[in-house]
């Protein structure tokens, strides 16, 4: 079982980051932002692995990037200003 909304999400917070200054890029971050996003988008489950390949596709058609942009950049926004990794919002790598 898998939510295949988490691979869209992820993909596009690969996508997004290049967009966002300053946003961390620590695993903490990274897994807070996709949590916050996740939590705010219909979760669409399927079954099998070839499913998840079907439905990502339908998804991006049914539900679109946009619904998942203005998610994640909602989630940068609420991470950076309070992140897990210490005082820093940034940090440099
Ligand atoms: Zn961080």
């Amino acid at each position: 079982m898998k939510n295949v909304v988490e691979n869209l999400v992820l993909r596009e917070y690969e996508r997004l980051l290049q967009t966002v200054p300053g946003a961390c890029t620590c695993a903490l971050c990274k897994e807070d932002v996709m949590v916050y996003a996740l939590n705010r988008l219909q979760p669409h489950y399927v079954a099998t692995p070839a499913g998840e390949v079907i439905a990502g596709v339908e998804m991006e058609k049914v539900q679109g990037q946009a619904d998942i942009a203005v998610a994640l950049m909602d989630a940068f926004r609420v991470v950076a200003a309070a992140p897990r990794h210490g005082k820093r919002a940034t940090k440099a790598r």
